[in-house]
């Protein structure tokens, strides 16, 4: 049995038990592991939905070339799609990612374009401006947008979320999921709360970005926003992928929670895991006296360890944002903090 090709393989990730790191937790708590996927991450999935449903709506056309401005996961999912659809790739980006990461687009040769970090989203430097020029300038080309492109929560609501349910036999109780574009946790939480409505939805935020505060009053409130170091998670804005209704509860972890909480999943699990799913462990230890032995918890790690060797997985970069606590730590005595 084979596949006919490596897009074939994105999807029906793994389902498994949390047996130390969530001891303190009554629930049984089960994580789906999305770095199995061709791309290492659940980005993997709406990429292609993206470019799948561009093609049909006549978008996207043979020999085009689609633009994102993104250096993650999303560019990730999108430059292997490419690369088996025939299809070029330019990204923009801002200068304070890592190389590495440009690196890795470029391996499936896509072009990376780095923008300056520190200007006005409306400064014509900006990536999100770059983006929008290439974009009219470029014949046959096409940009994701996966903010407020609709396919991303689709693509989660016709496999994240049927996956889960099945994985579960129907017993889910709760969906903890980080929220970035809101794709996750729109589309799988949409198709689980239709299966049972009484699955509780809570999405993880970061401490500067607007969502929690926007949940709870319905105000969009600018002094939520200031810099943070949490990867993957929270905004600046409300992207319309973002499903308040299907979310009960946002919970909002710290940059240091989350750092060091992603490195207790490797040491105590043996799962090696991004930035994210470390927020999303942390906040779900604070919302503890919520959950019963009864609860089913599922909570998602969207991407791999890999991607973040150069930050909380290098004492160094702990220690220089204050994380550590003792000079001389070494990883397994953070444990012990
Ligand atoms: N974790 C990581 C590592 C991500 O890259 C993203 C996407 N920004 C998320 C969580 C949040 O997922 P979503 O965009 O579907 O809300």
């Amino acid at each position: 049995m084979w596949y006919n090709n490596i897009l074939e393989t994105i999807g029906n990730t793994p389902l498994v038990k949390l047996n130390k790191i969530t001891k303190e937790v009554k629930a049984t708590v089960l994580a789906k592991i999305e770095t199995t996927n061709p791309g290492n991450s659940i980005k993997d999935r709406m990429a292609l939905q993206m470019i799948v449903d561009a093609e049909r709506e006549g978008k996207l056309k043979p020999g085009g070339t689609i633009i994102e401005g993104t250096s993650g996961n999303t560019g990730m999912g999108l430059a292997i799609a490419a690369a088996v659809k025939g299809y070029r790739c330019i990204f923009t980006t801002t200068d304070k990612q890592s190389k590495e990461k440009f690196d890795a687009l470029r391996a499936f040769g896509a072009e990376v374009i780095v923008c300056p970090t520190n200007v006005e989203p409306e400064d014509p430097r900006s990536y999100y401006s770059v983006a929008s020029r290439l974009e009219k300038e470029i014949p046959n080309s096409w940009k994701a947008n996966q903010y407020d492109n609709l396919s991303n929560t689709k693509a989660n609501y016709e496999q994240t979320g049927p996956e889960i349910w099945e994985q579960t036999e129907g017993k889910i109780t709760h969906l903890v999921v980080g929220v970035g574009t809101g794709g996750t946790i729109s589309g799988a939480g949409r198709y689980l709360k239709e299966k049972n409505p009484n699955i509780k939805c809570w999405g993880i935020d970061t401490y500067g970005s607007v969502f929690k505060k926007y949940k709870e009053t319905g105000v969009f409130d600018k002094n939520e926003i200031y810099p943070y170091i949490t990867e993957g998670i929270g905004e600046d804005f409300l992207p319309q992928n973002v499903d308040f209704s299907v979310i009960d509860h946002f919970e909002k972890v710290t940059d240091k929670d989350a750092a060091l909480m992603t490195r207790e999943i490797a040491l105590k699990e043996g799962i090696f895991a991004g930035n994210s799913s470390g927020a999303i462990i942390a906040g779900l230890l604070q919302m503890k006296a919520h959950l019963t032995e009864n609860d089913l918890v599922v909570v998602i790690f969207h991407d791999h360890g890999t991607r973040y060797l150069g930050k909380m997985y290098n004492e160094d970069w702990l220690r220089e944002r204050g994380f550590l606590k003792d000079e001389k730590l070494t990883a397994r005595s953070i444990l012990n903090k």
